[in-house]
This record gives structure tokens, C-alpha cells and sequence, in this order.
């Protein structure tokens, strides 16, 4: 039996009338759980309506009332948690512990945005000319809406929503059509929490869904989180229709290895960030640049603790690494695994023969040897695959990461301060860690690479996010005495 998966417009599920869906997966154990609902043009024009409807009486509510919604909100993600972790393991496959996870993450920016009263002042100079007061305020731009992946169905649109929806826009989220069915709950705890219907939109799609949110003229800002190809065409249409746009892209994030880091510490963070989630984050680990004769130990640390990692399905308490999301992506990555080694890589622990049932399983792969001129390196690969790259110097070990399009997040493993200090100076990435292996900002923070991994001008969430939904006016004010009042055709100077 499978269940139907709507829209949720107007404040209620809405089936989808295009006669278009498309079908979710549980992919630990490949079979169809669902059919989501594909939106028309004409859905999003409608759904675009009543955000538009929404946002006019949403930008009046007072900040205070708005930051108890976010409070409230806040509230029912926390106490629900469990069962939205249970529902993303489901149609994503990542285990439970790590679902939770990514909601903390999420609930975070919702505590942040609670802040709006302190996050929306503007600033007040009195006296900037004799009598006049000059102020700035920032307001709301309207309707806004999210596009986000599969590999953080919780994280990523509570990234964009609880700020947008705190500085008084309209949210409408087009959630991925891989595991859709977060954003539904999502949207059902915003109306627990007493959001007004309207505000908080959920459209499934696909291209033609976002297609018509990027040309809709009432759509006034775009965030989107997914892969570069996409993120450069949403940014590149958005903009070209008026819009805002911040478009967060793929990655390949190295970590260096210095001869002097602790090898057990490195080995243990790099097999975390490697292969939690199956690799499917954009803040994976993806490269081990090993600099000097680190290289052999470290690839032998490694390699000791893959056999220990429990494969399976992410609903059962043992499990550390679920499936892949679909089964065409499983046989992509296992052919760049195939890549690798046909140009010369050396297998280390091979996962390609990882087969549990029917689900998209692929086994922890480590790849030595590794080249930048092999398809394994060049690539946003997406799966539990770690290549390691060797390299004499630390210098040598920057310009690779350096030359590399995609500057998502790095992370350095060293004892040495000043080396890290240095690296934290010279490298061309927006988020790096210092023997922190995913160093994905706190809220307070904002998100976002360099470089092919975002296009736009502002990273995602934190003071940015605040910026990114909201407009400046600035209100230049005299209440005169009439008596001194006089036409003055000169231009207004402040001394
Ligand atoms: P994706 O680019 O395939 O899809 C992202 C969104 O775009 C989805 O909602 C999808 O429906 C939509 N989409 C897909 N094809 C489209 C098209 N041709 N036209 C218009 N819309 C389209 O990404 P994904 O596979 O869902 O997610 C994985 C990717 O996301 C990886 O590349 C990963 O690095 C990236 N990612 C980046 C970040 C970051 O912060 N930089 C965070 C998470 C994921």
C-alpha cells in the first residue's frame, strides 16, 4: 500500500490536480512507499496567491507575535523529533541517530530566528541635520520561496524557513521528490504552532514547478540548496527574472593530513565525515590529502575501521550507515569506484559487492592513489567513497585544494597552531574546520562555500539570512516648527 503525498496550500494537503507524480522509495529496502504529486504552472500560481494573500497580513503581525510562533514552533520540533527522524530514514535512508541530528542542526536556526525582535532593529541617528532624524528599517520582501535536496529534508528547509518566515515573508518550500514527505510535517507543526495559513507552503515538483516559481513574477527571492549544474541555472534564471537569489551548490571537500597530526583523531574524524550519511552531505569528506610519510599509517587507520562500520537499514538501532538514495545513484557511484581503479587507484576496502536485500546499498570504499586527473577526484561523487590523494608538502597540499572548482568546507588535522593558523589564512574554501572534521557554522553563523559551490552574494541563514529576506528602507525625518518653515529650492545638505 502506498500513500499519496500532497501539497499543502492554504493551510490543508491539497491533492495535486496536474495528473503528474512521481514515486519515493524506501531505500534500505527498494521498494515504493509513495507517490508524491508533481505541480503545474497553474498549481503554483495558485499556491503563489495565497502566500501573496498570506504575506500582506504576515508582515503586520508584530515581532513579538511572531517570535512566539517560532517559539512555539520550536517547541513541537523538539518534542517531535522521533517521529520526523522516523519519516526522513524512511524516504532518505540515513540512520536515526543521524536524522536527529540534522534536526538539531535545523532546530537551531529556529531559536535563532525567535531573535527576530533583537535580529529586525534598524539603527537611529538623531540630529543628522539640524532637526532631522535619520532612521533605517528593515521589512519584508513578500513571497519567498525554497528549493532544496534530498540529503537534508529537515535541515535545509528549516535553514530557509524560519528566518523568512521570522522577518514576515510568505515561505513556499519545493521540497525534494525523493523523500517529500518531512516537508508535510513540517508544514502541519507551523500550523500547530498557530503560523497563519498561507504562510508556510509546501509544492512538490520538479523542473516545471520550479520553472514556474522562477519566472513568477510574485516570487520575489529564491533559495536554493543542490547540486552546481542546477544551482548555476537556478541562479542565472532567478536573477534574470528580478529575483534574489542565493544558490548553494555541490562540493568536494578535502581534509590535509600534516605529518603531526594525531593519527588516531584524524582517523576517526575522517571516517566520520566520510561516510556518515553514506557520504550523500555536502559537508562530506570526500578527499584525504595525506601530506609525507603520514600517508601510509593513515591510510591503514582508515582502513581498520571500515570493517567495524554496521551497513543496513537506518531504522534499526545498530545500524552506523544506511543505503544510498536510489538505485541509479548507487550503480553511479559504483562506477566511478570502477573509474577509479581502471585509471590506477589502488582499491583499499572495496564496497562495490555490498549487497543486503533489495535495497540501494553500496559498502564503505577507500581509494589510494587517488589523482586529480581521475574522474574519482574531479567529481562530486555523493557515496561512501574516500579517495586519498598523497602530496610531499604542506604546500603542495593548499594549491590542490586551492585549484579545486568546488570550495564548500576543508579541514585541517595538525598539533601545529601556526600551520593551522596559516591554512586558515591561505585557503580558498568558506567553511573550514581546525581538527573539526564537518564544520557546518552554528546558526548565529552564516552557511555557505566559494566558488562553484555558491552563486549569489550571501551565504544562507544566520545574519545573512536575515539580510537575504529582508529589504533596507532608510527614513530621513523633520517634524519643523512652522515658523521657520520657507522654501529652499537648494539641495538638502545635513550641516
Ligand atoms: P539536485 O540539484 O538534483 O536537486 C535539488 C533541487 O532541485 C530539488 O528540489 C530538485 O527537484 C530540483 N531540480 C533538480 N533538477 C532540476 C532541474 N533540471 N531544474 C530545476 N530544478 C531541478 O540535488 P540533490 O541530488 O537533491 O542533492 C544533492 C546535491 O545537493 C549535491 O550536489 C550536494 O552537494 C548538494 N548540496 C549542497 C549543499 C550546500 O550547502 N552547498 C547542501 C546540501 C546538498
Amino acid at each position: 500500500m502506498t500513500k499519496r503525498i500532497s501539497h499543502w496550500i492554504e493551510g490543508r494537503e491539497q491533492a495535486g490536480t496536474s495528473g503528474r507524480s512521481s514515486s519515493v522509495f524506501n531505500p534500505a529496502i527498494g521498494v515504493v512507499t509513495g507517490e508524491v504529486d508533481l505541480a503545474s504552472t497553474a498549481e503554483v500560481d495558485l499556491a503563489v496567491a495565497s502566500a501573496r494573500d498570506a504575506a500582506t497580513s504576515w508582515r503586520e503581525t508584530s515581532l513579538s507575535r511572531r517570535s512566539g510562533v517560532l517559539f512555539a514552533f520550536r517547541h513541537l520540533l523538539h518534542e517531535r523529533a522521533d517521529e520526523l527522524a522516523a519519516i526522513i530514514t524512511a524516504e532518505h535512508g540515513k540512520v536515526h541517530s543521524d536524522a536527529l541530528g540534522e534536526i538539531a542542526r535545523g532546530l537551531e536556526n529556529v531559536e535563532f530566528a525567535a531573535g527576530v525582535p533583537q535580529l529586525m532593529k534598524g539603527g537611529f541617528s538623531e540630529q543628522a541635520g539640524t532637526d532631522v532624524d535619520v532612521y533605517s528599517i528593515r521589512q519584508p520582501l513578500g513571497v519567498v520561496a525554497g528549493i532544496t535536496p534530498f540529503n537534508f529534508p529537515a535541515m535545509v528547509p528549516l535553514w530557509m524557513c524560519a528566518n523568512a518566515i521570522a522577518t514576515g515573508n510568505a515561505f513556499v518550500l519545493k521540497p525534494s521528490e525523493k523523500d517529500p514527505s518531512a516537508a508535510l510535517f513540517l508544514a502541519r507543526l507551523w500550523q500547530d504552532a498557530g503560523l497563519p495559513d498561507g504562510v508556510f507552503t509546501v509544492l512538490h515538483g520538479d523542473k516545471e514547478a520550479v520553472d514556474a516559481l522562477l519566472h513568477h513574477p510574485d516570487v520575489a527571492a529564491i533559495s536554493f540548496v543542490g547540486s552546481t549544474p542546477i544551482a548555476k541555472y537556478i541562479y542565472e534564471t532567478g536573477t534574470a527574472h528580478g529575483k534574489r537569489v542565493q544558490a548553494l551548490g555541490g562540493a568536494k571537500n578535502h581534509a590535509l593530513v600534516l605529518p603531526d597530526a594525531d593519527l588516531e583523531v584524524a582517523a576517526d574524524a575522517i571516517v566520520s565525515a566520510a561516510y556518515g550519511a553514506a557520504g550523500e552531505r555536502c559537508m562530506a569528506l570526500s578527499v584525504a590529502v595525506a601530506v609525507g610519510e603520514i600517508a601510509d599509517p593513515l591510510v591503514e587507520a582508515i582502513a581498520l575501521r571500515l570493517p567495524k562500520l554496521v551497513i543496513g537499514d537506518g531504522s534499526r538501532a545498530d545500524t552506523d550507515m544506511g543505503p544510498l538514495i536510489t538505485r541509479e545513484h548507487r550503480d553511479k557511484v559504483r562506477g566511478y569506484v570502477d573509474a577509479g581503479e581502471a585509471s590506477g587507484a589502488t582499491v583499499v576496502v572495496d564496497g562495490r559487492d555490498c549487497a543486503l536485500e533489495d535495497g540501494f546499498f553500496l559498502g564503505t570504499t577507500l581509494l589510494d592513489h587517488v589523482t586529480p586527473d581521475m574522474t574519482v577526484y574531479t567529481d562530486e561523487i555523493f557515496g561512501p567513497v574516500l579517495g586519498v590523494v598523497r602530496v610531499s608538502s604542506y604546500d603542495e597540499g593548499l594549491a590542490l585544494i586551492n585549484s579545486n572548482p568546488f570550495a564548500n568546507g576543508t579541514a585541517i588535522f595538525t598539533r601545529d597552531g601556526g600551520a593551522a593558523r596559516r591554512f586558515q589564512f591561505d585557503v580558498e574554501v568558506g567553511m573550514v574546520g581546525i581538527n573539526v572534521p564537518i564544520p557546518v557554522p552554528v546558526a548565529y553563523y552564516s552557511f555557505g562555500g566559494w566558488k562553484a559551490s555558491l552563486f549569489g552574494d550571501t551565504h544562507m541563514y544566520g545574519p545573512e539570512g536575515i539580510n537575504f529576506y529582508t529589504r533596507g528602507k532608510v527614513v530621513t525625518s523633520r517634524w519643523p516648527d512652522p515658523a521657520t518653515s520657507s522654501v529652499d529650492l537648494g539641495f538638502p545638505r545635513t550641516r
